[in-house]
């Protein structure tokens, strides 16, 4: 890198420093008040059955004492929808969305999302939205390409000005054509990395040492797959893990052929197997061709090391 390059990139990442600490604009009111019409169709979709969101008496019972909207709801109350933001006057945000993209990081993708919630919303309360920009990062070199984090804080408050929720957006914005996928085209890129979280972590740990690792309710015994926090059935919050057989059934499966990802062979048998302890889960089915799967066939376990830090299981034909 030339003196004058290197210059010019302090200089650049100086410019994106100042908007560190500044608020993108006045702030947004939700649509709407909180309002059970929301809730419902929410609750609907997510398929979250609990009463204290939609029946009154129920809510009226519970320690609550009255009907509460669910907190991961939050982004709902003042989301903007399609409306398209105004062309001119544009937020502090936009200007600085515009200067990384005269720079020539034109995509994005969001990465990181966290809530804090200080306290449930009740039917009612109009929440509306400051916006922060928490932090700009340094240039960095991704997988996706080289680009800049950018971090804003999202405060809801109530008309009186409390503090209801909190939430972290991280984007990063990077320069099309510079990430690790453009330098090596004839390669077979890696396996995608699942999604690990606390509460999955477990899972890939063990498929690191070959065991079917499925969690289980420390209360009521149900197992769960794909691992979450809660138990579904009593709610309970302990669980421990049970070390399955690897021996099950093909209870349904999908031949992919399309779309295609670089990393995978096709077409790409994929199957939804119910486990004999009792609960199902989605994997590669192998060693047989997509045209003889069947529906209720045996399978088996058999563990695929995609890579030093990736094994994944798999399933074939019982026996084979
Ligand atoms: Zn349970």
């Amino acid at each position: 890198m030339t003196t004058t390059e290197s210059d010019a990139k302090a200089e650049f990442a100086a410019r994106l420093k100042e908007f560190e600490g500044k608020q993108i604009g006045p702030p947004e009111l939700g649509a709407d008040p909180v309002n059970q019409a929301m809730i419902r169709h929410w609750v609907e979709a997510i398929g979250d059955h609990n009463p204290v969101y939609v029946d009154a008496d129920a809510a009226a019972q519970s320690v609550h004492g009255e009907i509460v909207a669910p907190p991961v709801m939050l982004q709902a109350w003042v989301m903007r929808g399609f409306k398209p933001r105004p062309r001119t006057g544009g937020s502090v945000q936009d200007e600085l969305m515009g200067l990384l993209e005269g720079e020539g990081f034109t995509s994005v993708v969001a990465t990181n999302c966290e809530q804090e919630y200080a306290r449930y919303v009740h039917l009612g309360d109009h929440l509306s939205t400051t916006t922060i920009i928490e932090s700009v990062s340094d240039e960095k070199a991704t997988g996706l390409g080289v680009g800049h984090f950018v971090t804003t804080r999202v405060e809801y408050r109530t008309p009186e000005g409390e503090l209801v929720g909190t939430m972290r957006f991280r984007i990063l914005k990077f320069r099309p054509g510079t990430g690790r996928g453009a330098a090596k085209q004839d390669e077979k890129p890696p396996r995608p990395r699942p999604a690990v979280t606390q509460d999955t972590a477990f899972f890939f740990e063990g498929a690191m040492e070959h065991r079917l690792l499925i969690q289980r309710c420390v209360q009521c015994g149900l197992l769960r797959h794909p691992p979450r926090p809660a138990c579904p059935a009593c709610r309970s919050y302990d669980w421990d893990t049970l070390e399955a057989s690897g021996r099950g059934t093909v209870y349904s499966f999908v031949v992919n052929h399309y779309p295609q990802i670089p990393s995978f062979d096709y077409p790409l048998p994929i199957g939804l197997i119910e486990l004999e302890e009792g609960t199902r889960l989605v994997a590669d089915l192998v060693g047989i061709e997509p045209g003889d799967i069947t529906i209720g066939m045996a399978v088996e376990v058999e563990w695929q090391d995609h890579d030093p830090e990736l094994s994944l299981p798999a399933f074939k034909p019982a026996g084979s």
